[in-house]
């Protein structure tokens, strides 16, 4: 599920095809790993913005070994592959 944000309307949008390569597009995942919950948005432009609500942080960048890493490259592929 995703939303694009542009206000001008969006111009790579095609029928019900989200528009996956708009710098306006934003997608939600989410994941749960020992008991936490971790949320992010993804734009293609800027890249993933990790939460995890359960530590109550927000605009968390986890360390390159975490867990959600390997969570959001699974679901990447499988959201923004057509
Ligand atoms: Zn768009």
């Amino acid at each position: 599920m995703g939303i694009c944000t542009s206000l001008m309307g969006c111009r790579y949008k095609s029928g019900s095809k989200p528009c996956k390569t708009c710098s306006h597009h934003v997608t939600f995942g989410y994941t749960i790993i020992d008991g936490r919950e971790y949320t992010w948005d993804f734009n293609p432009r800027f890249g993933p913005l990790f939460e995890c609500a359960s530590i109550g942080k927000r605009d968390w960048v986890p360390n390159s070994r975490h867990k959600v890493w390997k969570a959001f490259e699974a679901w990447l592929k499988e959201t923004q592959d057509d």
